[in-house]
């Protein structure tokens, strides 16, 4: 039992080798292994796929809840508890014991005490268990009791034969998060057997425990440890459940510790590649593009071009992350951080997460730079073989200096001549794999034949510059949790001439009404898109509704060109209805969220969104971000079906109140909390466990100014740490 990990610790025996060895957690759970556990390997198993490993991972596998068995209520008490949905533990003595068939199969024990008599109902039994409670067998027995029909009982409590008079625990009871198979017993008898194995030093040395990490008064790790796995009855235990304990402050602590040195040594390893130096060169094609460009830079999109010229010019790869609401033109930013890559003599690379986008993208580039004289080449998993084949041939042979496409760009099969600037749009939409990927295309291959590139760089590794777009703005804490190893840049500013969007809730039934404005957007020489209900169970059944939609429109708008865009259409379809309605050819838009992000057509102005409550606020946004991209006037209507559920009213609410990315953005984590917000690509392994930064924000400045000193002053310090909370996973934190 994990009391026994009360013995002192010896304390400076805690080698990290002995952390590491894998297997022997397992080993020891396996030699602890409790009466209801099955085979020990499959249980072992099933540890592993906990990330049970290690005896430190499972010291550090924490209860979620507690049972209190350490007192005992008189069975006439219990009884006069029933029904209040409270768990109580009573002992008594079988006094029958039988198995009755009505009405359906079923193991009936009676227990009594001197003060009454209880029923124990189980449904499912076995043989062992009517053993176990043989008549005469004396019971411990805990469980929620209700008022039968027959009297007070008890349906499937926990029961365990003990000797008359055993002595009651006094410590609470551990219940850790589990899957099924894996026995609560088997796991309190592993995780007790680890505690009391695993010497726990202090990993803080105490500079940092006196210095940054003072206010805290954080009491040592091997004591708040005890104290989850085996609370004193006396606790206060709603701040256990709540983990507003202080024992819970110091592993959160350390949690984020972890987090923060893993983030900024990533930081570190990056700045010790080497990547191709790019520095900005006058008289090529950067000015050129910017003597052609229709319009001036907004102040914040200057700013933020001289942030990433500079990151370009050094010898270290950039990994850089440009944030600018929807619509604050980060898209031009990209090309010109592409046109200093191809002046330094290297290729770029962008990459869209859908097909549109990355067409769309596609299209503007190369109409911008191919008048002066740069082959740009599309790549997407809809192009012909022969076609892939023949952009795959330019990259290779250096002749296309721009690749634009989805994540065809990072298949195998194209190799570029000498990347030198790899772009990420709408970054959040990608996993962290397929990032890396896109930067590995200017590594050695696989093959070990460096690209021309790695062979001109001094030093070790080369990696392109890499910049990632988002308008998915991320709210401070999470950018520091999550992000801390990016550099980040704000386009804060929208381009000139722009008038906020204005946003209205319509009811469905209004529906007529809303044909009626798009009549009159049509009118006045305006575009409009209807976007068609997000139905996440069935694509099918969204296609459907689409296409009816598409149909009723035509039917009720029989003057107007309306076109149908949605994810099943064929790509070279797809392009052909966005280019029609890019070059105002079609006036209707009906859509499927194959538009939600980066489309741009200045001259749409009316935004229909049918069942908005549907959707989740930060694809709103993004939808939203269609329109309001010229001058005129723009409107967003977002359709509803009442009644609405309160997340629903909520989320628009906050969607006509505001148009303030960064705003909807906290919201958006208000409402959902960071795991999703997040989404679960994105954060994968690198979740915290136990901190939530909802509530635990105001720990990460303490980790993060302990993470400077540890890295600064104590490197055996940040070795131990990391190993102990982080062990194998460390590399997922490596975005
Ligand atoms: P996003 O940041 O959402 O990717 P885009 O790059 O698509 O935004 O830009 C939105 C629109 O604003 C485009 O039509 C683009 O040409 C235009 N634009 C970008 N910068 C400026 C500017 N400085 N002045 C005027 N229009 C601009
Ligand atoms: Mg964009």
């Amino acid at each position: 039992m994990p009391g026994t990990a009360s013995a002192p610790l010896p304390d400076n025996s805690d080698s990290p080798a002995a952390q590491e060895t894998p297997g022997r957690a397992a080993k020891a759970a396996g030699a602890a292994k409790g009466g209801t556990a099955g085979k020990p390997s499959s249980a072992m198993a099933r540890l592993h796929k906990l990330g049970l490993k290690r005896d430190v991972d499972l010291v550090l596998h924490l209860p979620m809840r507690y049972e209190d068995e350490t007192t005992l209520l008189p069975i006439a008490d219990a009884i006069g508890r029933a029904g209040l949905g409270l768990s109580v533990q009573v002992e008594g003595v079988v006094t029958s014991n039988e198995v009755s068939f009505r009405p359906r199969r079923q193991l009936v024990v009676k227990i009594a005490d001197d003060t009454g008599e209880l029923t124990l109902r189980f449904l499912n039994f076995y043989g062992s268990q009517t053993q176990q409670m043989a008549e005469g067998a004396c019971l411990r027995v805990r469980g929620e009791l209700r008022g039968g029909f027959f009297g007070a009982e008890m349906v499937h409590p926990t029961v365990r034969a003990v000797t008359p008079g055993e002595a009651l625990p006094d410590r609470l009871t551990p219940v850790y998060p589990s899957t099924a198979g894996i026995p609560q017993t088997y796991l309190r008898k592993a995780i007790g057997g680890a505690l009391s194995r695993t010497p726990l030093p202090e990993t803080l040395p105490l500079p940092v425990l006196q210095g940054p990490l003072a206010q805290l008064k954080l009491r040592p790790l091997p004591d708040c440890l005890r104290m989850l796995h085996s609370p004193p009855q006396e606790v206060d235990e709603h701040a256990l459940i709540e983990r507003s304990h202080p024992a819970w402050q110091r592993i959160k602590l350390d949690e984020l510790l972890a987090q923060q040195l893993s983030l900024k040594r990533s930081q570190a390893a990056r700045r010790d590649k080497s990547a191709p130096p790019m520095p900005r060169r006058a008289g090529g094609l950067l000015t050129a593009f910017l003597a052609a460009l229709p319009f001036k830079l907004t102040g914040a999109q200057q700013r933020v071009v001289e942030e990433i010229a500079k990151d370009m010019g050094a010898p270290h790869p950039m990994h850089r992350l440009l944030q600018g609401d929807v619509g604050s033109g980060k898209t031009i930013v990209a090309a010109l951080a592409a046109c200093q890559a191809i002046d330094a003599g290297y290729q770029a690379a962008l990459m869209a997460p859908t097909e549109i986008l990355a067409e769309q993208h596609y299209r503007k580039l190369s109409a911008w730079l191919e008048p002066l004289g740069v082959k740009v080449v599309w790549l997407a998993g809809s192009l012909k073989t022969r076609a892939k084949r023949e952009a795959a041939a330019l990259v290779e042979s250096g002749e296309a200096k721009l690749a634009i496409g989805t994540h065809a760009l990072i298949q195998d099969s194209i190799r570029f001549a000498r990347l030198g600037l790899s772009v990420v749009d709408e970054q959040h939409r990608f996993g962290v794999a397929q990032r890396l990927a896109l930067r590995g295309k200017a590594e050695p291959d696989a093959t070990g034949a460096p690209t021309k590139a790695g062979r001109e760089a001094k030093g070790g590794e080369t990696v392109p510059h890499q910049l990632m777009m988002s308008a998915t703005p991320i709210p401070r804490t999470l950018a520091m949790t999550y992000y801390a190893d990016l550099d980040v840049s704000v386009i804060d500013e929208l381009p000139p001439g722009r008038t906020p969007v204005v946003t209205r809730l319509v009811n469905d039934a209004r529906r007529d009404e809303v044909i009626e404005r798009v009549h009159h957007a049509a009118a006045d020489g305006r575009q409009v898109y209807w976007v068609c209900p997000l139905i996440e169970e069935s694509e099918a059944l969204q296609l459907q509704t689409a296409v009816e939609t598409y149909e009723t429109l035509v039917a009720a708008l029989p003057e107007l060109k309306v076109g149908l865009v949605h994810g099943r259409l064929p790509p070279a379809e797809k392009a052909a209805v966005m280019e029609d309605f890019t070059a105002n050819r079609l006036q209707v838009l009906v859509a499927t969220t194959v538009i939600e992000v980066g489309v741009d057509v200045p001259n749409a102005s009316l935004m229909v969104i049918e069942h908005a409550e549907r959707f989740g606020l930060a694809q709103l946004h993004q939808l939203r971000g269609r329109v309001g991209r010229g001058s005129a006037e723009s409107v967003c209507l977002l359709m509803y079906q009442a009644p609405l559920s309160p997340t629903g009213r909520e989320r628009l609410a906050t969607m006509r109140e505001t148009t303030d990315g960064f705003e909807i953005a906290r919201r958006d984590l208000q409402i959902r909390g960071p795991g999703e917000f997040l989404g679960a690509r994105q954060s994968g392994e690198a979740m915290l466990r136990f901190a939530d930064l909802n509530t635990d924000a105001w720990l990460v400045d303490y980790a993060q100014e302990a993470a400077e000193m540890m890295l600064a002053r104590f490197p055996e310090a940040v070795e131990a740490h990391l190993l102990r909370w982080l062990g194998g996973r460390e590399h997922f934190l490596k975005a």
